[in-house]
């Protein structure tokens, strides 16, 4: 290698290091602010968190961070690099082209504003009074639109969003899956509502120990192989993973005496997220690429082992029996009905208790409406109407207000547009995967029924965890099933679930 390039990538490595060391140290701050830190010493922290984050983005903003992209990215220097360093090139490439398209006193507006509007959010909820959100939602959408038009309109102006999270994923392609989604899952709401076959809840509705829901999550985790000395179990609000490098992944569940699989699935759902990134190659540490290569593909991991594991019949088959060990004398229904209990499906309001087959709807009913918002100029004021429209046609249900309506999640306030196809992506290559697993592995599903969860993690290891972001969500999916992304895996593996729980023809 030219030794000016060398100089130049061995600059740029230790720049990129050092916003890597800024992000780290800001997630051990978020990780502590939401795991019990002293309230006295929130406003504080707070300030600190805004003064790193602020230097983070300078450096990533930074001229010195222009000049080396540019400089690698030229064709005779970038065509010297080792293919790592080409892809950290582009990736920081992108950020900086991104943020830099942004005028700096825009974006700290955008961030007063956001917060503010997250703030009145939760008052709006409590208050179940969607005008008094709606002033500040609009300013958000249009300071959206704003960066639409900065950045570019691609495909669609939605498509400018939804990348953001999916990196190529398109309208056209979620128009096309969603379709499929739900053209197949209304139909089958509609007929388990209608069933007379359904699990008897009673096995579930009463007191679980919280320290014993502890015991069972820890103990499922050590099964999944999440690995105790590179993380931690802790309580949150809002269960989260957050990955500081591969050697520290913390996650968290939250417990609540009358609701056992609440805590068990949120151990299950992060703890995925988690062994994603507690297996990311080591040669990634210190690089942006540490990390889910997307939001649906990190998605995808915690679904599976959530939902695609840990709420199949042949994984209570095994496990049901530890339950009953950790609860003794709480538990003497047969494995069947605490599997058809756990598998409840019921068209329901709020989309963070919804079942597995419903929970789609909740998402595509978010999709079309964000489209509506900056495709087709649907206005804010309009917005609790047409939800609730959407709700009764999809789900059969109108929700009764607001606030188990429009305003039940924080998303929009954040400004967190594109972000929901991203969970039912989650599920589509979730079951994507699988399909392939079961194929090249036919033992999986007697795996499963043994506890031998072990060659399940090194499977997506070896074709998912390892790379981190150095491949992007399209590539990963292909590579693995030979295709793009495709629903009927996950319709076809709800279907044969679902009819079975509920005993349909
Ligand atoms: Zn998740």
């Amino acid at each position: 290698m030219n030794p000016v390039i060398e100089q130049q990538v061995k600059d740029f490595r230790e720049l990129v290091q050092k916003i890597k060391s800024y992000e780290e140290a800001l997630g051990v701050m978020y990780w502590d602010l939401r795991t019990g830190a002293p309230k006295k010493g929130m406003e504080a922290r707070s300030e600190v968190i805004g003064v790193l984050s602020t230097e983070m983005f300078k450096l990533s903003t930074s001229n010195e961070m222009g000049e080396y992209v540019a400089a690698l990215s030229e064709p005779e220097a970038y065509a010297q690099l080792d293919e790592m360093n080409q892809k950290i090139v582009q990736e920081c490439k992108k950020e900086y082209e991104k943020s830099k398209k942004i005028p700096a006193k825009m974006y700290q507006e955008y961030v007063v504003l956001t917060t503010q509007a997250e703030n009145v959010w939760e008052e709006a909820r409590e208050a179940d009074d969607f005008e008094m959100f709606k002033p500040y939602l609009e300013k958000v959408v249009a300071y959206n639109q704003q960066f639409i038009d900065l950045w570019g309109a691609k495909e669609t102006r939605y498509d400018t969003l939804l990348d953001m999270y999916e990196p190529g994923l398109t309208v056209a392609k979620l128009d096309e899956v969603f379709g499929e989604v739900r053209a197949r899952t209304v139909p089958l709401v509609a007929a388990i509502a209608a069933s007379q076959d359904k699990p008897d809840m009673s096995c579930l509705e009463q007191k679980f120990d919280i320290d014993k829901q502890r015991e069972i999550s820890l103990f499922l985790l050590e099964q999944m192989g999440y690995d105790f000395d590179a993380g931690r179990l802790d309580v949150s609000v809002h269960p989260f993973a957050t990955g500081l490098n591969p050697g520290d992944v913390r996650i968290t569940t939250r417990y609540d005496e009358k609701d056992l699989p609440n805590s068990l699935f949120s151990s299950l759902h992060e703890g995925g997220h988690a062994l994603y990134e507690q297996n990311i190659s080591k040669d990634l540490i210190g690089t942006p690429l540490c990390t889910g290569t997307s939001m649906g593909i990190h998605e995808s991991q915690s679904r599976f082992w959530e939902n695609m594991i840990g709420r199949s019949r042949l994984f209570w088959n095994r496990y049901y029996k530890d339950v009953q060990r950790i609860f003794p004398g709480q538990l003497d229904v047969s494995a069947d009905a605490f599997y058809r209990a756990m598998n409840r499906s019921e068209a329901s309001f709020i989309r963070t208790e919804s079942d597995e087959l419903t929970y789609n709807l909740h998402i595509i009913i978010r999709y079309e409406i964000e489209k509506m918002l900056f495709n087709e100029g649907l206005s804010v004021a309009d917005l609790p109407a047409v939800w609730n429209a959407k709700y009764e046609e999809y789900l059969g249900i109108t929700p009764p207000s607001d606030s188990l309506g429009v305003l039940q999640d924080v998303h929009w306030g954040g400004g967190g547009f594109g972000y929901f196809p991203s969970y039912s992506l989650g599920n589509m290559y979730a079951a994507q995967m699988m399909h392939t697993m079961r194929q090249e592995m036919p033992e999986l599903d007697s795996y499963i029924e043994q506890g031998r969860l072990a060659p399940i993690k090194e499977w997506l290891t070896d074709k998912v965890y390892q790379y981190g972001k150095s491949q992007t969500p399209g590539e990963i999916i292909q590579r693995i099933t030979g295709e793009e992304l495709n629903p009927t895996y996950l319709i076809e593996y709800l279907e044969n679930k679902f009819k079975e729980v509920y005993n349909l023809q």
